[in-house]
């Protein structure tokens, strides 16, 4: 979008978002239902995220448990709130009261203090395991040659539910670079699947600028930030720095 032209609306940037979810999984023969869109709001307000629920969208993602709590109770009640970003070990007892799914774990440690702490608050959160399928060093995410032990050390924690996995792959200025990454968690969770005998139904891959690829590899949940709110705002300075 250029400089001089009209910003789109939140209800014109989801219409957009739907219809390529409607023509990636026509491509795909895939029923567009399978694909749940999460809305990231990260750095938007929340009136932002009032706008969206407007449209009919019910998920919404966020990557600080700081930012989470303190917009969440101005938010519509009936909205189920994701986390999709690395999570301190120090912010899980709070992640706990604010999500209901969480993308992004990426150590058994972590694995064990969520169901520990999930069974202290009574809750059964849904998690997935983030993998680095790129091998990045930047990035955070079990290798995937780590994500079996992980999976095994899940089968003895009733207290969380865990449903699939969720990449964050490199950026590409072309979008179809990135498919062989999406198509590389696809069959990471193939291979457990039929190795370990578990259910991981969903798949967290694909954002604004490569969802229609993500879909096209199996995607059941995308995360789209910028295509639905809009350019984001740099990140707001908290009034006291989060602890680390
Ligand atoms: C910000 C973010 C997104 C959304 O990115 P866009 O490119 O704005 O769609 C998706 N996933 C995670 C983990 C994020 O932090």
């Amino acid at each position: 979008m250029s400089e001089r032209e009209v910003p789109m609306t939140i209800a014109e940037r989801v219409a957009r978002v739907r219809e390529r979810i409607q023509r990636a999984c026509e491509q795909a023969g895939r029923d567009p239902d399978s694909v749940l869109l999460v809305a990231i709001a990260k750095n938007h307000p929340p009136e932002a995220v009032r706008a969206a629920a407007e449209c009919g969208i019910r998920v919404i993602g966020e990557n600080r448990v700081q930012e989470a709590a303190a917009k969440i109770p101005l938010c519509p009640g009936h909205l189920d709130w994701h986390m999709v970003g690395h999570l301190q070990s120090n912010k899980v007892r709070p992640a706990l009261r604010l999500f209901s799914t969480i993308h992004s774990v990426d150590s058994a440690d972590l694995l064990r203090r969520i169901a520990r702490l999930a069974a202290d608050e009574g809750v059964r959160p849904r998690v997935l395991l983030e993998v680095n399928v790129s091998g990045e060093r930047s990035k955070f995410g079990l290798a995937p040659e780590q994500v079996p032990e992980v999976i095994t050390a899940a089968q003895d924690l009733p207290a969380i539910e865990l449903v699939g996995l969720m990449t964050m792959p490199p950026f590409f200025e072309q979008p179809e670079k990135v498919r062989p990454f999406f198509a590389a968690l696809r069959e990471l969770r193939d291979r457990c699947v039929r190795d370990l005998k578990v259910a991981l139904p969903e798949l967290s891959m694909g954002m604004s600028h490569d969802f229609e690829y993500a879909i096209l590899e199996g995607a059941t949940m995308i995360r789209v930030g910028t295509d639905i709110f809009g350019p984001r705002p740099p990140p707001k300075k908290p009034a006291m720095e989060e602890s680390p």
